[in-house]
């Protein structure tokens, strides 16, 4: 196959916001059309028009956006092989069930969910599994008529005849199933939508998709798509089947364990390039072994053949520890602009955007997420809460460091920053030499006094960007 021809797609419903592991499904789609040279599609499975909403759909465009992972042809910028919406493709299905059933492929079946109901019940008091019992396979014209007449609209069934099916898999290698245990699988709900595997059966088919890369809670799914295929005449895609993200207690990746959404994630200050660079490695490993690497670094790096079959746990640290290293090196202008949502708490309006890039380039070392700036930058803002350091600021030598520091202050050049850090270095010589107290305590009494805590950002970058006025009356406020 010549690279040109690679076409992949991403097919969510929505009927939720868009999932991590969706965005990793989406994500190694994007990568294997990008190694490829192909393209990528972004198609919304919405037939189950009770389960799908707007917002959801809304969410899953941003969040797919806000990754970067842009589509080359979808709903809002279409394409050759639109819509890309099933709901706007209702009119197709029909007809493409009716050439399955001229072909002896498909049958009607007037049978009642009351009707189906029971033969389940009677399968499972025999304990055997389920298979419809294809009472409605050789209904005549007369009798289809009759019912018809009646008011009953039937479902469309597909005819699944004994076959021993086998497929290579992309990930998973050769993958062998026995179609007798299928039974004849509807196609066409009897209100005329499509079934899911139907529907994406015939839109991967009309949109000439080369690879379904999916996650692998489709895989017994496949056999009936393949076998749909066949029986349209089409060519069967290539499948590749991802293993599933797994909570760090093994257990589904629910809510419990923390975000799931991607809208979440980004919510808590999660940035959308730590979260792809960390849902890449849920089954795909760098060659080189760097795990930091962009989405362009990685779309080199990136053989379908090398995903991991197995499943991967999702570690809420790791993408902790990831974030935080992006959150160091990001550029400082970009990461302000990231930021400014989580202080909206505060009046930022009284820091010039210069002093605002300051103030998150000298907090933003120990964070691991963008919301714990707003304890962090807290008293830049605000007067510093000095409750937790009432004690530290009633000893002695904090007395004797604050009564000078008030003095000497008043003196500093509040422009020349290097001098301010002289002084400071100075004031801490002066307090050992006459009194024997350690830099350090001389300079927690300080840190105490204008900021409420005993640890935070560099001191001369506190005092300089509240500002000679501020530190004055913190001083006398203690
Ligand atoms: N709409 C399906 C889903 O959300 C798509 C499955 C597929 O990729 O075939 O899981």
């Amino acid at each position: 196959m010549s690279d040109e021809k690679v076409r992949v797609r991403i097919a969510p419903s929505p009927s939720g916001n868009l999932h991590i592991g969706t965005a990793r499904t989406a994500l190694f789609n994007y990568l294997f059309a990008k190694k490829m040279h192909g393209k990528y599609v972004l198609r919304i499975e919405d037939t189950d028009l009770d389960r799908s909403s707007e917002e959801y759909k809304q969410n899953i465009f941003d969040s797919l956006k806000a990754l970067g992972l842009n589509w080359d042809e979808g709903p809002d910028v279409g394409g050759q092989y639109g819509p890309y919406k099933q709901s706007e493709r209702f009119d197709i299905y029909p007809k493409f069930a009716q050439m399955l059933i001229d072909k002896g492929y498909a049958y009607e079946c007037f049978c009642s969910n009351e009707d189906l109901d029971k033969e389940h019940e009677e399968a499972k008091a025999k304990k055997i599994p389920y298979k419809y019992s294809r009472k409605c396979l050789n209904l005549t014209k007369e009798q289809k008529d009759e019912l018809k007449a009646k008011g009953i609209k039937p479902s469309i069934r597909f005819k699944v005849d004994y076959k021993e099916l086998v497929f290579n898999d992309l990930v998973k290698g050769e993958l062998k199933f026995d179609t007798s245990l299928i039974g004849d699988f509807a196609i066409m709900k009897s209100n005329g939508t499509p079934t899911y595997n139907f529907a994406v059966v015939v839109d991967d088919m009309l949109m000439k998709i080369s690879h379904v890369i999916r996650g692998e809670d489709h895989i017994s799914n496949t056999p009936k798509q393949i076998l749909i295929y066949e029986a349209l005449g089409a060519t069967v895609p290539k499948f590749g089947h991802l293993g599933m993200i797994l909570a760090p207690d093994r257990s589904k990746l629910s809510k419990r364990h923390g975000a799931t959404a991607v809208s979440d994630f980004i919510k808590q200050g999660y940035l959308t390039e730590a979260l792809l660079n960390f849902v890449a490695l849920l089954g795909w490993a760098p060659s080189d072994g760097v795990e930091i690497k962009n989405v362009d670094e990685i779309a080199a790096d990136f053989r379908i053949n090398e995903i991991s079959s197995s499943n991967s746990i999702f570690e809420y640290e790791k993408l902790n520890w990831m974030n935080g290293q992006y959150i160091k090196k990001m550029d400082i202008s970009k990461l302000t602009d990231l930021a400014l949502p989580f202080l909206n708490k505060y009046d930022t309006s009284k820091y010039s955007r210069d002093m605002l890039e300051r103030i998150i380039e000298v907090t933003r070392e120990p964070i691991t997420l963008l919301k714990d700036l707003e304890n962090d930058t807290q008293y830049f803002f605000e007067e510093p809460k000095l409750d937790e350091v009432k004690e530290l600021l009633s000893t002695d030598l904090s007395k004797k460091v604050l009564e000078k520091f008030k003095n000497d202050v008043k003196d500093y050049d509040f422009n020349n920053e290097e001098e301010i850090h002289n002084k400071l270095a100075d004031f801490r010589t002066y307090f050992k030499e006459q009194f024997g107290f350690k830099p350090k305590e001389t300079m927690w009494a300080i840190r105490a006094a204008l900021t409420g805590r005993t640890r935070g950002a560099d001191m001369v970058a506190i005092i300089v960007i509240l500002g000679k006025d501020e530190v004055i009356k913190r001083l006398n406020n203690v």
